[in-house]
């Protein structure tokens, strides 16, 4: 999980995975999988060790199935390249696993949740139809592990500043926000979706750490509305 949440984040995620009696090995790949007739018996590791194996689980993502557009002219660079309202022509719409967009923050971007692709398709339809929404959502996707639940929003990754700011380490519940600079561009809540609409918020406005840090104390003054964090701007329908 190093290339989707960072460093701290991955770590944290390969202890519950741990805590629950998954040997976790990372920095290795397998070299090969040993057989007898039709059964796999054994993954070969490329440090050298071979595991026993009754089952072997692939799971290496996706790529998007458009072998069946090739020649139909569309631009296809990772799925079906669209424009910032998911329209690959004025006529042709793609939304889902499928639409590589031109997001207005993010740049061209495909997403693979299920919360995008059903946003992403009343945005296509509306323009479809004749009206022009940029489809800019704040990217969202949630995971259960065991029962840890995450919650992510926006930018996140190791080329990001994370930090932790709520830790009720007895109960294993916190948040965390991605920073470039003092500005919240992504954040994830662990088992805390109480603060999943604040979180949201701030990364829809690209809030100030202080001021969230502020806001979740408690101690933002009514008189400074426009921080907005209840408030989101510029989100999808
Ligand atoms: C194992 C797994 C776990 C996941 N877990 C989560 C999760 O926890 N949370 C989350 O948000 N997302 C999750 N996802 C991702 C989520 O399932 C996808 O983002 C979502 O299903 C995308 O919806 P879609 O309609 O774009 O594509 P799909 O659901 O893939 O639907 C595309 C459909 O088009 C059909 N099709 C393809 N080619 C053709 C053709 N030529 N003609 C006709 N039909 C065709 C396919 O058979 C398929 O039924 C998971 C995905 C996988 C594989």
């Amino acid at each position: 999980m190093f290339r989707q949440v960072g460093h701290e984040v991955g770590e944290r995620i390969a202890q519950i995975h741990a805590g629950h009696g998954v040997d976790v090995r990372c920095g290795t790949s397998v070299e090969r999988l040993v057989g007898a007739a039709d059964r796999v018996t054994h993954v070969a590791l490329s440090e050298g060790t071979c595991l026993p194996a009754d089952l072997v689980v692939i799971a290496i993502g996706s790529v998007p199935a458009v072998g069946w557009l090739a020649e139909s002219g569309l631009h296809l660079t990772d799925g079906v390249d669209c424009n910032r309202y998911c329209l690959a022509t004025p006529e042709i719409a793609a939304a889902g696993d499928v639409a590589s967009w031109a997001h207005d923050d993010l740049g061209q971007i495909r997403m693979e949740h299920r919360t995008n692709a059903t946003e992403q398709a009343m945005t296509a339809a509306r323009n479809l139809l004749g009206q022009r929404i940029p489809f800019r959502p704040i990217p969202y996707f949630w995971s259960d592990q065991y029962g840890t639940k995450l919650q992510v929003f926006g930018r996140t990754g190791p080329d990001l500043a994370f930090r932790r700011l709520i830790d009720h380490a007895k109960t294993d519940v916190w948040c965390g926000v991605y920073l470039t600079g003092d500005r919240i561009v992504g954040a994830l809540a662990w088992s805390m979706p109480f603060a999943a609409r604040t979180l949201r918020s701030a990364v829809a406005n690209q809030a100030r750490l202080s001021d969230l840090i502020e806001y979740l104390s408690g101690q933002v003054p009514s008189s400074r509305p426009e921080r907005g964090f209840q408030r989101v701007r510029g989100s999808s329908p």
